[in-house]
C-alpha cells in the first residue's frame, strides 16, 4: 500500500469506495460509508468517514464497543443515553458501551464525521417495542429518534 493517498476533494479519496452504511434497511436514511484505515492498515481499530445527507439519519442502536466521533463537515444532532446534543463542524463525541446513538443531519447541511471503532466488535442492537415505547416518553426523545 502506497503510505499516502490524495484527497480528491469534496470528501473522497482515491482509492477508497464509497460503501452503503449498510445492507438495506429502513432504520437509516441517506448515509454512506468509507473504510480510511483498518484491518490492511494492521491496526486494531478501524477509522471510517460516514457522511448523512440533509435530513437523513444513522440507525438507533447500542453495543457493547465504543465510537471516538469527530465531525468533519456540515452540521446536525446525536442521541447519546437520553440527551440529545447540537453538533456542528469539529465537534467531538464520545459513544460509551451500551449507550443509545442516533445521529442525524440537519434539514439543510450534510453530516460528514471520522468514526474510530475497535476492528473486532459486537453487532449493533436496536431497541425493542418496549423499549422504543419508553425512549418516546421523554418528548425530546420522541421527537428526535427515527426508527
Ligand atoms: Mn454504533
Amino acid at each position: 500500500m502506497k503510505p499516502v493517498f490524495r484527497s480528491r476533494g469534496d470528501f473522497r479519496w482515491e482509492g477508497i469506495e464509497v460503501l452503503p452504511y449498510k445492507p438495506a434497511g429502513t432504520h437509516f436514511r441517506d448515509i454512506s460509508r468509507q473504510l480510511l484505515f483498518g484491518s490492511e492498515d494492521g491496526l486494531g481499530c478501524e477509522l471510517r468517514y460516514f457522511e448523512i445527507d440533509p435530513g437523513g439519519h444513522s440507525t438507533l442502536e447500542r453495543h457493547a464497543h465504543r465510537h471516538a466521533v469527530l465531525i468533519v463537515r456540515g452540521a446536525g444532532r446525536v442521541l447519546v443515553g437520553r440527551e440529545v446534543y447540537a453538533l456542528e463542524t469539529y465537534d467531538g463525541v464520545r459513544i460509551p458501551p451500551w449507550t443509545w446513538h442516533q445521529f442525524r443531519a440537519s434539514a439543510q447541511r450534510p453530516l460528514g464525521f471520522l468514526c474510530m471503532v475497535d476492528r473486532e466488535r459486537d453487532r449493533p442492537e436496536r431497541p425493542s417495542p418496549a423499549e422504543l415505547e419508553e425512549l418516546r416518553r421523554d418528548a425530546a426523545l420522541a421527537e428526535f429518534i427515527r426508527t
